[in-house]
């Protein structure tokens, strides 16, 4: 038995609104892909990237550039 993230393996998708403008927000991937001594992006606490319970997506509008970190739980497969 393995935990997964069921975004990162397309079991699942997450419709999410945007709070701002109401359009559809698209899952702009792993946080692992943000997060680093060179991404754009940082935890307020210093940490970085999922744990091994959750999974954390970066969602974001493509219509006003509101963006969202969620963190998805693990599935077990
Ligand atoms: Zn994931
Ligand atoms: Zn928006």
């Amino acid at each position: 038995m393995a935990k997964v993230c069921p975004l990162c393996n397309a079991l699942q998708t997450l419709a999410q609104e945007c709070p701002r403008c109401g359009q559809p927000m698209v899952d702009g991937g792993m946080l692992e892909n943000y997060f680093g001594p060179y991404g754009p992006y940082r935890t307020e606490d210093g940490k970085s990237g999922p744990d091994d319970s959750c999974c954390g997506h970066l969602y974001y509008c493509p219509n006003c550039g509101y963006d969202e970190r969620l963190a998805v739980s693990m599935v077990n497969i």
